[in-house]
């Protein structure tokens, strides 16, 4: 059995730059990565060409070196406003601290541009004119500094990193997913689906699609869950015109709206300027996502957003994942196994879209996805919600309610479980769980910045 100091399940952007910070610090440390996905250059995912989503048992956009981010659009967010509660964890100071170490790690691994400088790009500053329009109509700009990698940049960004842990010796395993951890006398044993392997200690950094991982180990290790909210929604799709007088002054426009009917909480958020729809697979439901390249020549004439509606169950019911998976399977079985896509008029108007009308549609769909109505599937409280929310919009970007909107259904942010952990995100002695399937983060900076304050706190104790 091949022992080590420290093994991290999941090669996502936390367990990346976790293992970066620990062998940086103490090269002597014997550090693995156990990742179930492909190395990230072997990651091909078929939904991109004409056959659509394939439904692959370990899928090519979620699963791999670089993690759920390594297609994503990379987008930076560098502040705690949203993509996580790391703020409130370890209070903004700190938090702050170490978002920024995940940007100054991050932009050493950029290639070189034609100047031999680091081509890594300039920062979104937050826009005061934009966030008082939102204001005056009844909407929250959610201030942020970003910076916009692009899927292309941002891949090869990973690339270069995962070069690096190579030679730092940080050992990785990719087809290798862990099923089992037990404890032995001298740690723990860590089994995957065709090795064993034992360490001191272990960070388990498994994302949203290791959320059954977690919820194993945490009931194999008798580890108490906080409940968490859910969100569900649409992608939405349009011209990219509509959008461009806050794309191109705050890249990525987040917006906060109650609503009017239930004064729920809605947002708008995950914006791609020039981009693609997705579709993604977690664990078998399939949804839709959205990313954009940086590189002009890739760039669409459309833009994508999110809108998602929260909500947080309350007692006795305690599964708010399934209730969002089940929604989302609807929207799949009506869907003949795939994503719907439906024009806004149609939703208004009551009635489906067909492959007619979305023929003659004037935004040209760019996720291969199911015409049909998504009425059938959303709530009546999500859909009010979410219709409610794309008239606030229109009022400051006027043309998103327009009748050729696209809403593709459903998305979903799965983040429900959240392990009960100490203040340095033990869930016991010697086991850490950090990014996404913590429960606590929502992209990548919190993700990486937990992973780099984990590294942090084993190097402190040893
Ligand atoms: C299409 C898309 C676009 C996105 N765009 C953005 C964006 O622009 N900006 C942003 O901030 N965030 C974005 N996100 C979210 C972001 O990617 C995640 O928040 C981030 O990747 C979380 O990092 P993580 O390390 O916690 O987990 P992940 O990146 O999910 O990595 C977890 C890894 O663990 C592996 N794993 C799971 N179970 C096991 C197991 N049992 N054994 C071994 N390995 C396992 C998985 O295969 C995966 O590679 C996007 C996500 C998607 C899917």
């Amino acid at each position: 059995m091949e022992k080590y100091d420290i093994i991290i399940i999941g090669g996502g952007i936390g367990g990346l730059l976790a293992s970066y910070k620990l062998k940086t610090a103490n090269p002597k440390l014997k550090v693995a990565i156990l990742e179930k996905g492909a190395m990230l250059e072997k990651r091909k995912c078929p939904a991109s060409s004409e056959k659509g989503c394939q439904k692959c048992k370990i899928c090519a956009i979620t699963s791999g070196y670089g993690g759920a981010g390594a297609r994503s659009d990379g987008k930076l967010n560098l502040g705690t406003a949203y993509g996580g509660t790391l703020g409130e964890e370890l209070g903004e100071i700190k938090a702050m601290k170490y978002i920024n170490e995940v940007d100054k790690v991050l932009s050493q691994f950029a290639d070189l541009d034609e100047n031999n400088k680091p081509d890594y790009p300039e920062m979104y500053k937050s826009n005061e004119e934009l966030k008082t329009l939102c204001l005056q109509n009844n909407l929250r700009l959610l201030d942020m500094n970003v910076r916009h990698l692009g899927t292309d940049r941002n891949f090869n960004i990973l690339k270069n990193l995962i070069v690096e842990l190579g030679k730092l010796g940080v050992e990785m395993h990719s087809m290798c997913e862990i099923k089992k951890v037990t404890r032995t006398s001298a740690g723990f044993a860590v089994e995957s689906n065709n090795k064993s392997f034992e360490c001191k200690k272990i960070i388990i950094a498994v994302g949203r699609g290791g959320a059954k991982f977690v919820s194993d180990f945490c009931s194999d290790f008798q580890i108490q869950f906080d409940s968490n909210a859910v969100d569900i929604g649409v992608r939405v799709e349009m011209k990219d015109a509509i959008w461009r007088h806050f794309s191109s002054k705050i890249y990525e426009p987040k917006i906060l709206c109650r609503t009017k009917t239930f004064e729920d909480r809605t947002r708008m958020f995950c914006f791609n300027q020039g981009g693609l729809v997705s579709a993604e697979n977690n664990n078998g439901v399939i949804t839709a996502n959205g990313h954009s390249f940086s590189d002009p020549d890739k760039k669409t004439e459309n833009c994508n957003f999110a809108i998602l509606s929260s909500i947080h169950f309350t007692q006795p019911f305690n599964k708010p994942t399934e209730y969002v998976e089940s929604i989302s399977r609807l929207a799949n079985s009506i869907g003949n196994g795939n994503v719907l896509v439906q024009r806004f008029g149609d939703l208004v108007r009551g009635r489906r879209t067909n492959e007619h009308r979305l023929s003659q549609n004037t935004v040209i769909p760019t996720l291969k996805a199911t015409p049909g109505d998504i009425s059938l599937v959303l709530p009546h409280r999500m859909l009010t919600n979410i219709i409610e929310t794309v008239y606030a919009l229109d009022k400051v970007s006027p043309g998103t309610a327009n009748d050729d909107t696209l809403f593709y259904g459903c998305e979903a942010k799965y983040y429900s479980l959240k392990p009960i952990h100490k203040p340095n995100f033990e869930v016991m002695d010697g086991v850490y769980i950090i990014g996404d399937c913590s429960g606590i983060t929502r992209g990548l900076s919190q993700a990486g910045a937990m992973g780099i304050y984990v590294a942090d706190d084993i190097i402190s104790r040893q």
